[in-house]
């Protein structure tokens, strides 16, 4: 990643072949968006970074500049956080006058216009992330609109208590005693580049309903979907200052994190930047939400549906070329149906058909940068030398982009890094287990991590007995990587602190406030 100022014209998507059979109203969009030259959004005016810089993002399927981003640092967040505590402090601010009903409507706008818009965000993520156009719509930008929608009801429905107390004052005294949810104040919201308008939906639509106003910080890697969700949110009638995104660097990060004005960070990446923001908000003890890392297992025994587990186990892994932070990655199988599993999930792999994103016959798209491409590769590589080895893949495909075959290891042990650490790439360390439910709950649950995990089996009460004993904040049963809304997700020890999505998510962006009268 190069910065500079911004006196290098764009090249648009890259060469013209890239965006060639696309429907042309969707590529003149596309072309027109990631051809204007970089801005931050802030209080509702697109500017450049202070410092006048701007930084390239890639094409990860063809390693060429898609264009020019602001590069916004710690100048940049601040004049930003004063837009966002600007419009949270003034209580007259069009934001903080609006009521929940108006608010929630703004909301569902989003929702809708990223419907609208479908076609060209989902290939504005293609182009930006790597994943496979077919994805990215049904997926990411699917999900993302309804993610706004759903949010949209809860705006109106915040609710306190009247409650009882017991407290006596005097003799006969009565009160009447309450709790008032109200918006925490100015949020710092920092997300990662695998599902960038999707990670942003799930932050935002919850903190709109909230009614708090927010910094955005998009990955590096990814940042262009977000700033077309910038202006689609402007365009729906969000108030200026409600919703400010500085695109940038981990400093920028750093500097949102650690910023005084920001009365609470929420974060989705890597657990070792977690910690880094854990550190960063003690300053003035600000409020965190960490969505962080996993190494999820998937549990396979012997009475599973073998064709159902099968394509499910692998989609479970090597869905969004396995960057996902639930990704299935440790897969223990019951001893019995270990080399039929293995030559299943291998066939599977093998299926897989790998190229470009915007090539309509692609099912695995490159991984997102050249540092992922490296580091999923030296994984691979670190397995082997410890003596697992690979029935299928192991390598990078071809010699441009940064793809790499779906792989599966086998003799694996549990002190290989390849098993404890977060690989964040399509591979997958197949496990044999001997007998449920003491070997394999233990091996199981060996991790710091605990975000997903997966069951399959026709037998209910294992399969809820299972449940029951996996330390995750989800657990798929005879399915894997299903996401709603209205479902909570997050992670139990080092995967993060709070929950995403359904109403649980709201209260990462509300405070209670404790009201008691004295009644004469
Ligand atoms: P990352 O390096 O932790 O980066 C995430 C975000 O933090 C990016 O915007 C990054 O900016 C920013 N950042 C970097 N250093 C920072 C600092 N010192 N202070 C504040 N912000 C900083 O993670 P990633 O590599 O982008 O994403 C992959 C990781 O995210 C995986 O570990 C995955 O499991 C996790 N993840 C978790 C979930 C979940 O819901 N639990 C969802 C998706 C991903 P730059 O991009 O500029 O470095
Ligand atoms: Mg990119």
């Amino acid at each position: 990643m190069s910065t500079s100022t911004p006196s290098r014209a764009t090249n648009g998507a890259g060469s013209p072949q890239v965006l060639a059979g696309l429907p042309e109203g969707v590529a003149q969009k596309v072309q027109d968006f990631v051809g204007k030259p970089g801005r931050l959004l802030i209080d509702g005016e697109w500017v450049e970074a202070a410092s006048g810089k701007t930084f390239e993002t890639l094409n990860p399927a063809t390693e060429e500049s898609l264009g020019r981003v602001a590069h916004g640092a710690a100048e940049d967040i601040d004049l930003a956080v004063g837009a966002a505590r600007r419009c949270f402090d003034d209580e007259r601010s069009d934001w903080r006058r609006m009521t929940p009903s108006e608010r929630g409507k703004v909301i569902h706008r989003i929702g809708d216009l990223i419907e609208q818009h479908a076609d060209e965000l989902a290939v504005l993520e293609t182009l930006d992330n790597g994943k496979p156009l077919t994805i990215a719509k049904a997926a990411d930008v699917a999900l993302a609109a309804d993610l706004f929608h759903y949010m949209s009801g809860w705006a109106t429905k915040i609710e306190g208590n009247t409650i009882p107390i017991s407290a006596v004052t005097s003799p006969g005294s009565e009160f009447l005693a309450y709790t008032r949810k109200e918006p925490v104040g100015v949020v710092g919201q920092i997300i990662p580049w695998n599902f960038p308008l999707l990670m942003a939906a799930w932050k935002l639509g919850p903190a709109l309903a909230a009614g708090v106003s927010v910094v955005l910080k998009p990955a590096e890697q990814t940042p262009l979907s977000a700033l077309r969700l910038g202006e689609l949110m402007l365009e729906a009638g969000l108030p200026v200052g409600v919703v400010n995104i500085v695109t940038g660097f981990g400093d920028a990060g750093a500097a949102l994190a650690a910023h005084d004005g920001v009365d609470k960070v929420a974060f989705t990446g890597s657990t070792e930047v977690g910690r880094l923001i854990v550190q960063a908000a003690a300053g003035n003890l600000k409020k965190v939400t960490l969505e962080l890392g996993g190494k999820s297992p998937q549990v396979l025994y012997n009475d599973a549906d073998m064709d159902v587990a099968i394509s499910g186990a692998a989609h479970g892994i090597f869905f969004n070329q396995g960057q996902c932070c639930n990704a299935g990655s440790r897969l223990y199988i019951e001893r019995e149906v270990y080399d039929e599993v293995v030559q299943g999930i291998s066939d599977e792999a093998k299926k897989i058909k790998i190229g470009p994103g915007l090539d309509p016959e692609t099912q695995m798209g490159p991984l997102t940068s050249a540092e992922q491409h490296e580091k999923v590769l030296g994984y691979v590589s670190s397995g082997l030398d410890a003596g697992a080895r690979a029935p299928t893949g192991g390598g990078r495909v071809g010699d441009r982009g940064y793809f790499v075959e779906p792989t599966v290891l086998t003799d694996t042990t549990p002190d290989m890094k390849v098993v404890r650490e977060e690989i964040f790439g399509p591979v997958v360390c197949a496990i044999p287990f001997h007998s449920e439910p003491d070997d394999v709950i233990k091996s199981a649950n060996a991790t710091n991590f605990g975000l997903a995990s997966g069951i399959w089996t026709r037998d209910i009460n294992k399969a809820h007995r299972t449940a029951n004993r996996l330390r995750a904040g989800t657990v798929w049963i005879n399915c894997y990587s299903v996401f709603d809304a209205a479902m909570p997700f997050g992670g139990y020890m080092e995967s993060g602190w709070g929950r995403e999505m359904g109403h649980n998510a709201l209260e990462n962006y509300l405070e209670t406030k404790s009201v008691v009268a004295q009644l004469a």
